[in-house]
């Protein structure tokens, strides 16, 4: 049901019936510029389209049964025969819906087909980035392409009562299909664990690594660890001193 072997990124679709003739090898030289709807005006599958384009000088690349299962009959890479628009042809990929019921029915589509329709109509757009799906631009209907020589595809026509939820089916695909594909943000790094007790003594030792430095107009490296020690050093001699002039200031003092 509902293309769930189809694999929407690569446009590997649920089965392949690939028609033997009445298609077209490569697309003359042009780009894929869009996706074109057709209905089947028939209740069936890629084996009945393929089956009736074996007799008829017709094809399309997708055919979408009423359980939203989806076949391909025409490589993407070549041309099918479908929207009586030889450029309009060469410049799309073309998707057949299955009805659900027949002209007694007025040509019912299932939202299963729907469904998976606007899913391919987004999947298309993104893998051939041919920008959000857009009714009369990305999204082109046979009837239109073949300058009103058929009412083709009926209710997904602009203006009539599939039209409308169907491209907004296939945006919000689309927007689903954007937000799996952008970069994830970086995982936050997790925090170093901290020694317990003295993290001064941790934070000084990262100091004291990156501040490292020679000692100007020598080849001695020193840490400001090592320079505290130096002063300490220092500090000691000269208190050392102090005491001694001081003792010396008592003996003088103690001697008057
Ligand atoms: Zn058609």
């Amino acid at each position: 049901m509902s293309g769930d072997s189809m694999d929407w990124e690569n446009l590997e679709p649920d089965k392949y019936n690939i028609v033997k003739k009445h298609f077209t090898k490569g697309r003359g030289g042009r780009k894929i510029r869009h996706v074109t709807l057709h209905h089947m005006a028939m209740i069936g599958d890629v084996d009945k389209c393929v089956a009736v384009w074996n007799d008829r000088p017709a094809s399309a690349h997708y055919c979408i049964d009423q359980y939203g299962k989806i076949g391909q009959a025409v490589n993407d890479w070549d041309t099918a025969w479908s929207n009586a628009n030889l450029r309009s042809n060469q410049e799309s990929i073309t998707i057949e819906h299955s009805n659900s019921g027949g002209a007694n029915q007025d040509w019912p589509i299932s939202e299963a087909t729907r469904e998976a329709g606007a899913h391919l109509v987004a999947a298309i757009c993104r893998y051939y980035k041919l920008g959000r799906p857009e009714s009369g631009k990305t999204v082109r209907f046979h009837s239109i392409e073949s300058g009103g020589s058929t009412g083709c595809p009926w209710h997904l026509r602009p203006g009539h009562k599939y039209h409308d939820s169907y491209i907004a089916r296939a945006q919000w695909w689309y927007d689903q299909m954007g937000k799996k594909a952008a970069p994830k943000p970086a995982p936050k790094p997790a925090p170093k664990p901290q020694p317990k007790g003295d993290t001064t003594m941790t934070d000084f030792d990262q100091i004291n690594r990156r501040y490292k430095s020679r000692v100007p107009g020598s080849k001695v490296t020193m840490t400001p660890l090592d320079m505290v020690r130096n002063t300490d050093a220092h500090a000691f001699l000269i208190l050392q001193k102090i005491e001694r002039l001081e003792q010396k200031i008592d003996q003088l003092t103690e001697g008057k």
